[in-house]
């Protein structure tokens, strides 16, 4: 029986997430004008905080194992999540801080990139002691100086959420009495602790929103002989944690993608007339499984889902999911990496010598980092997004559709004028924001795409663009003039 995210190819070389990453900023490297200096510093990670700490379980003492990484501070503070995993290790640690750089700096977050984990099981620990090693691992990671508003900013990642973000940033808060901005040590809390409305679904919307942008495009969608736009295409998503429950439900909804298929560790579901994806979580949650939810088909093993028959493939749970071993039977006509490296670079050859469309981690899960800037942002400016204009603006509205009516002698309905002159609420304009970030980091790798011969990947057109960002910020700080 399979384990929760087990890893199930031999080749330790392939996993390695951190040679991974390596060796996709070495096939980007060369389409940046950069010294080779400038890009062994920007590539490196620059510091890496690994310590152990006792937490007292029933009685006895447990230790467990922590990390924190840094890995670029050409921006401060630094941003990244904390996973809560059995299988984490240092490697991945600094790989996952360094995909986040690169993923700021494409959609212009201004942080460097960071990542932390706790070697546990989120899923069978108990909550209180759950809380006790989140409480001392940000007591660690204050005492060294490697959590902070302006310093090092953590956020939720694999089995953390606003939970364990709430205890983080009330232990900072009990360290750091007093200080203004403690709040924004810390992303992805909960509203009430000072996050942001659409954080928790931030991820999977952009997931959405970099998915559109993609399906937008004529030539790349009669290229791969798909139809312009979300609507009715076939979609299976492995996974069914944050990231790609809120994929599934916002592609379902708003995109009206049907859902084919949906995977997690312990086996998949198959409905060829697609699953309806909020009544999926509500049975999850009454069961604690997918398993047993009416009108799908299941199949036992967990990488069923990456194989089947479909247009659009987002693996959102784990990753080293699409490698040599399977690539080749992967028929999704666009990977859409939900999950931070789903594919390794030898299951991505293979892929891209078939045509498919590979929409990159740096890019597709942007929007949690992106939706983090925002909260950060909210905190340290003490105010609420749209909390000044949002009066002013209904007012505007309604003069301007009292002229229109004045004009044209058609009372509008009661609803419809409700509906134009609503003002935006915070978490419209974070959505609004997120779209435009997705968009935007779309035009820019499509762009280097078109503009540099030898660029014929959406990944390695991402880190063109972040490498070549961060090149320009390192050399406006003077160091290498
Ligand atoms: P999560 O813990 O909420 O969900 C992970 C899900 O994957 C769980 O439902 C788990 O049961 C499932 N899973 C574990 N092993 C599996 C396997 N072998 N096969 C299929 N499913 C398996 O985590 P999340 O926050 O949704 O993160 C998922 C991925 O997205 C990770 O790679 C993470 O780094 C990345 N990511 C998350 C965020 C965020 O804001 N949460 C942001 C950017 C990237």
């Amino acid at each position: 029986m399979a384990t929760q995210e087990a890893k199930t190819v031999d080749n330790a070389d392939e996993l390695n997430m951190y040679k991974a990453v390596a060796r996709q900023f070495e096939k980007a490297a060369p389409f940046v004008d950069a010294d080779k200096g400038l890009l062994d510093q920007i590539s490196a990670c620059n510091n890496l905080y690994s310590f152990t700490f006792p937490v007292l379980v029933e009685g006895k003492v447990q230790m467990f194992e922590g990390w924190r990484a840094e890995h670029s501070h050409h921006r401060k503070p630094l941003k990244g999540g904390i996973r809560y995993s059995l299988h984490v290790d240092e490697d991945e640690v600094k790989a996952l801080a360094s995909l986040m750089t690169y993923k700021c700096a494409l959609v212009n977050v201004p942080f460097g990139g960071s990542k932390g984990a706790v070697k546990c099981d989120p899923y069978r620990t108990p909550v209180e002691v759950l809380e006790k090693i989140t409480r001392r691992y940000t007591f660690e990671l204050a005492h060294k100086n490697f959590i902070g508003p302006g310093v090092n900013v953590p956020a939720p990642d694999m089995g953390t959420g606003e939970r364990e973000m709430a205890w983080m940033v009330d232990t900072y808060s009990t360290i750091h009495h007093g200080e203004l901005d403690a709040f924004a040590c810390v992303t992805g809390k909960p509203v009430s602790q000072g996050g942001i409305s659409g954080r928790t679904e931030a991820t999977g919307r952009g997931v959405y929103y970099g998915i559109v942008e993609a399906c937008a495009r004529d030539d790349d969608m009669d290229r791969l002989g798909l139809s312009v736009g979300t609507e009715g295409k076939r979609v299976v998503v492995q996974g069914f944690g944050n990231v790609a429950y809120h994929a599934a439900s916002i592609l379902q909804k708003e995109g009206g993608a049907k859902i084919i298929g949906i995977g997690e560790y312990n086996g998949c579901l198959y409905n060829p007339d697609g699953i309806d994806i909020d009544a999926l979580q509500e049975h999850r949650k009454k069961t604690g499984y997918i398993q047993g939810f009416p009108g799908c088909e299941e199949i036992e093993d967990p990488k069923a889902c990456l194989e089947m028959d479909c247009d659009i493939l987002v693996p959102a749970a784990i990753e080293n999911q699409i490698t040599s071993d399977n690539a080749a039977r992967v028929k999704a006509k666009i990977v859409a990496e939900g999950a931070n490296g789903p594919t390794t670079p030898s299951g991505e050859e293979i892929l891209l010598s078939k045509g498919v469309m590979i929409l990159p981690d740096i890019f597709l899960n942007a929007g949690g980092v992106t939706v983090s800037y925002f909260e950060w942002t909210k905190n340290i400016s003490h105010m609420r997004f749209g909390r000044m204009a949002k009066r002013f603006e209904v007012g505007r509205d309604h003069r301007m559709l009292d002229l229109i009516e004045s004009v044209t002698g058609k009372p509008l309905a009661a609803d419809r004028r409700e509906a134009l002159a609503s003002g935006p609420n915070e978490i419209d304009l974070v959505r609004s924001g997120l779209w435009n970030t997705m968009a935007d980091a779309y035009d820019e790798m499509k762009e280097v795409m078109a503009n540099k011969e030898g660029v014929n990947d959406l990944r390695t057109a991402a880190f063109v663009v972040a490498i070549n960002k961060i090149a320009t910020s390192y050399e406006q700080l003077g160091i290498f003039p």
